[in-house]
């Protein structure tokens, strides 16, 4: 109806402004959403490179895998994806609805900020975080995933 009246209606995906939107696109294989995978993947090297393989959502969910150990790394690992894909919507609505500018840096900000605070949810990821702080996690993302082991 809107289309029909030549308004522009959001089918177009609002980050690479050039695909078609689909909730897989926004959320995984749009090129702008690659890069913040490929950011934050860069600490699981067999996630990595099995990232371009992952079509869908489920798929991703399906195949994440499993962080070997049990220290605060895992805990982030394990609440990663939903945080990446949760921000990434979150984003696509303040773009479209509220005619905001984001950036990639500024998204995995966000994708950290919400790791931090979902870490609440467990009592023993929150004893696991007293040993870092929220800037370690923004500025050192390699640090507080494969350093601090
Ligand atoms: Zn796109």
């Amino acid at each position: 109806m809107l289309q029909k009246r030549g308004v522009q209606t959001p089918n177009r995906c609002c980050l690479c402004k050039s695909e078609e939107e689909t909730l897989n696109h926004l959320l995984l294989t749009c090129n702008f959403t690659r890069q913040l995978w490929e950011v934050l993947l860069v600490v699981h090297p067999d996630a990595r490179h099995a990232l371009p393989c992952w079509n869908t959502v489920l798929e991703v969910l399906q195949n994440w895998p499993v962080w070997n150990g049990r220290s605060l790394a895992a805990e982030i690992w394990d609440v990663l994806p939903y945080a990446v894909m949760w921000t990434v919507w979150k984003s696509r609505n303040a773009i479209i609805f509220d005619n905001v500018n984001v950036s990639a840096g500024m998204i995995i900000q966000h994708i950290k900020a919400s790791v931090w605070q979902w870490l609440n949810m467990s009592s023993r990821a929150m004893e696991l975080r007293e040993k870092v702080q929220f800037s370690d996690l923004v500025h050192g993302w390699r640090y507080v995933m494969v350093d601090q082991q």
